[in-house]
């Protein structure tokens, strides 16, 4: 840091984590509450030399809102929602707004975020420069879809507002830019009209792989959104079976008590386990099973129960039930530490999806590595210019990150990733903190990273915007 103590003395160094919290990096963090704030950051770091990198709420798993030696500029305080049209659905928000703030504002107008997260903590804008997806990726698409207008400041200081009508290649370039073309400062999104509170669940098993990708398949056109678990030690035959989620918004004639749902509060997570336990301890229960002995038998005990008396059964959740499935513990991140947890998201085209995922699940066998949380879903593509999404499935793994099996584990993620890259996959950045630039970069084929290196030097000539997982991936 002493290049930085002399760029900007007596401001305060803070230590900032990916979320996984098996990534992190000193810098010094501005809070903006305004664009005239960040405007004076900005060229404060210029002036310095000091490279930025931008950060939302630190959703992302690994790097991507990280660098070392960098002003961070946190835009999570940016966090007013400045408009609301209840008439058809628009909002204009600040960056730092977050799916949470959304949805409780709206939803007793009848409205939901067209696409969220598997948690309700990331901002819009952060969601936005990552182009989150949800369990619907295949009849939503992705958070950007839904973007109707951008505002973004470029490092130069001039404010821009873009739409995919005004300047489609900046405003698909920017949304799934990681933060590397400018800061988005405001933006207008579409939400969905919803007439319940509640979704129609349907769960299903699968005995092994080809199951799996068959019934997600098969559901994805009659269930608005699908969302699978893997139980990834099972081997042999076995291997790649799992419990699938379906679920599709309760109609307007399909719930007496759509009205009460609907309120915000309706929504509320239960604080306590079964009434009892402060689900804010839970975290804590769930530690001493963190290991590979113990996630075996929780993976093994959750297909069982799965597979017998759940399997086939519909029921009611409400949507923040179903949708924010891991805000259900808060803080279970932390029972991977001391050294944190990654993920690894690939993306692979139908045709070749069961044979990439089948040889991954055995690769992470093989290494003794096997993922302790695996989840699937069927995507579509779309139109940003560094989509992670194909006409296909996600798998996501996450792996424990402990000092005796960190290098092991870089290596086998590098290892995932190669049939992937045979396959005409792409891999998810957000989840990421350990591929290898060239592996990324051969997803490419089509010019993409050239064309976008093209727009870097239109808005950011001086790449004052940077962030580690950018320079790991050798992005421009
Ligand atoms: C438990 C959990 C579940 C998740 N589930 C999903 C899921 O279902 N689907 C999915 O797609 N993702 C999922 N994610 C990932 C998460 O949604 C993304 O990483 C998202 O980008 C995090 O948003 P954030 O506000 O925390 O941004 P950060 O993580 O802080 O930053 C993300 C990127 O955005 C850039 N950035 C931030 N703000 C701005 C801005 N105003 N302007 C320009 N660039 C900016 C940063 O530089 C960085 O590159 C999940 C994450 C967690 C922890």
């Amino acid at each position: 840091m002493s290049r930085m103590r002399d760029a900007l003395p007596g401001r305060q160094v803070e230590w900032v984590e990916g979320w996984g919290r098996a990534a992190g990096a000193a810098g010094y963090v501005y809070r903006p509450t305004n664009v005239g704030q960040i405007r004076e950051v900005l060229e404060l770091a210029r002036s310095r030399g000091v490279p930025v990198v931008l950060r939302g709420a630190g959703r992302s798993y690994g790097d991507a809102a990280l660098l070392a030696e960098a002003v961070v500029l946190d835009l999570s305080e940016m966090n007013r929602i400045l408009g609301w049209d209840a008439s058809n659905g628009v909002a204009q928000v600040e960056p730092g707004v977050t799916f949470h703030d959304l949805w409780r504002s709206v939803l007793a107008d009848g409205w939901w975020p067209e696409v969220v997260t598997g948690t309700m903590t990331p901002t819009l804008g952060g969601g936005l420069a990552m182009n989150v997806h949800g369990k619907n990726n295949w009849t939503r698409g992705t958070l950007g879809e839904h973007c109707l207008e951008l505002t973004m400041l470029l490092p130069s200081g001039e404010l821009r507002t873009v739409t995919p009508e005004t300047d489609g290649e900046l405003f698909h370039a920017v949304i799934g830019g990681f933060g590397q073309l400018g800061v988005i400062v405001g933006a207008r999104v579409r939400l969905k009209r919803v007439h319940s509170g509640r979704l129609e669940v349907h769960a299903v098993a699968a005995q092994d792989l080809a199951t799996m990708l068959r019934l997600a398949d098969d559901a994805k056109n009659r269930w608005e959104y699908v969302v699978g678990w893997i139980d990834a030690f099972a081997s042999g035959g076995r291997s790649g079976r799992g419990l699938l989620h379906f679920a599709n918004h309760v109609k307007a004639d399909e719930d007496p008590a759509a009205q009460e749902s609907l309120r915000a509060e309706a929504q509320d997570l239960p604080a306590r386990l079964a009434g009892v336990v402060p689900k804010a301890l839970l975290w804590r229960f769930l530690k001493p099973l963190t290991n590979r002995p113990g996630m075996r038998l929780i993976n093994a005990v959750k297909f069982r129960l799965g597979s017998t008396i759940g399997n086939d059964k519909r029921y009611r959740q409400t949507l923040a039930e179903f949708s924010f499935l891991l805000d259900y513990v808060p803080n279970w991140e932390r029972v991977y530490l001391p050294g944190g947890l990654i993920q690894h998201q690939s993306f692979v085209p139908v045709a070749e999806a069961e044979g990439v995922f089948a040889r991954q699940l055995e690769l992470c066998r093989r290494a003794g590595l096997p993922s302790f949380l695996a989840v699937l879903k069927r995507h579509r593509p779309d139109p940003f210019l560094l989509t992670h999404a194909v006409d296909g499935f996600s798998l996501a793994l996450d792996f424990p990150v402990t000092a005796s099996n960190r290098d092991r584990l870089w290596r086998l993620v590098a290892d995932l990733a190669e049939p992937v890259v045979e396959a005409g996959g792409r891999f998810y950045p957000a989840k990421d903190a350990a591929l290898p630039g060239e592996l990324y970069r051969a997803t490419f084929r089509d010019g993409q990273l050239e064309r976008f290196a093209a727009i870097k030097e239109r808005t950011d000539p001086g790449r004052l915007l940077r962030s580690a997982l950018a320079d790991r991936l050798l992005l421009p």
